[in-house]
């Protein structure tokens, strides 16, 4: 898998101060999406250098919904990048609701909220795929920005598949463990154990989130 490099007319890159510190954004065109790399500190030519590769959601990032973790996940991944000194969030457009878009995505949490199914079944129920995200913008920008090997802060044993058939070396998997609430324990369970991802913060607490109108 050799991706071809990024048009000079297809990136652009600053400096962008945050509350959590200062960053070099650099947007990046492709496949018909815009994307962005945060980049904290020295990562050029690293090895193991702290990376989220995170798929953007409208709800959970920008909006603080709760049904899913993605806004606590993304806040984890950044403080975690500026508390080391040095990190790369590479922020992917395209895959709301795993690929599916932002109007299905919706559509699910409706089957979700009136039918109790779950966040896989939501979407085979309307025809969607579960998960038709493809990371090969991730990888591109990955080696755009010459980071030589990463520690990947997911839960997800596949995207850590996903990034290295893309030719990205991951020398280790870093949880991003967000506390369940009692919005998104039934989502959370369900990328559990229908999904593959590793959520030992759930044991315990699974339970205790009722099924149906829960679950997300
Ligand atoms: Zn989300």
């Amino acid at each position: 898998m050799h991706e071809q490099a990024f048009r000079d007319e297809d990136v652009a890159e600053s400096d962008l101060v945050t509350r959590r510190g200062t960053f070099r954004a650099v947007a990046f065109r492709a496949d018909g999406h815009e994307h962005m790399a945060l980049v904290h500190g020295k990562t050029r030519m690293r090895e193991h250098v702290l990376v989220r590769v995170h798929s953007e959601c409208m709800t959970g990032d920008i909006f603080g919904a709760m049904r899913c973790e993605c806004g606590d996940q993304l806040d984890a991944a950044l403080d975690n990048i500026v508390r080391e000194g040095n990190g790369v969030l590479v922020y992917l457009r395209g895959h709301e609701g795993r690929g599916i878009g932002l109007v299905e995505k919706v559509r699910t949490h409706v089957l979700q909220d009136e039918r109790g199914l779950d966040t896989l079944d939501s979407a085979t129920a309307l025809g969607l795929p579960v998960d038709v995200r493809d990371y090969t913008a991730a990888a591109r920008v990955l080696r755009h920005l010459r980071v030589r090997s990463v520690r990947l802060m997911s839960n997800n044993p596949d995207k850590i598949k996903a990034l290295e058939h893309h030719g990205i070396r991951v020398t280790a998997r870093v949880p991003l463990l967000a506390p369940p609430n009692p919005h998104n324990i039934g989502y959370l369970a369900a990328k559990r154990d229908r999904l593959g991802h590793d959520l030992p913060q759930l044991d315990g607490a699974a339970e205790a989130g009722a099924p149906g109108r829960l679950s997300s």
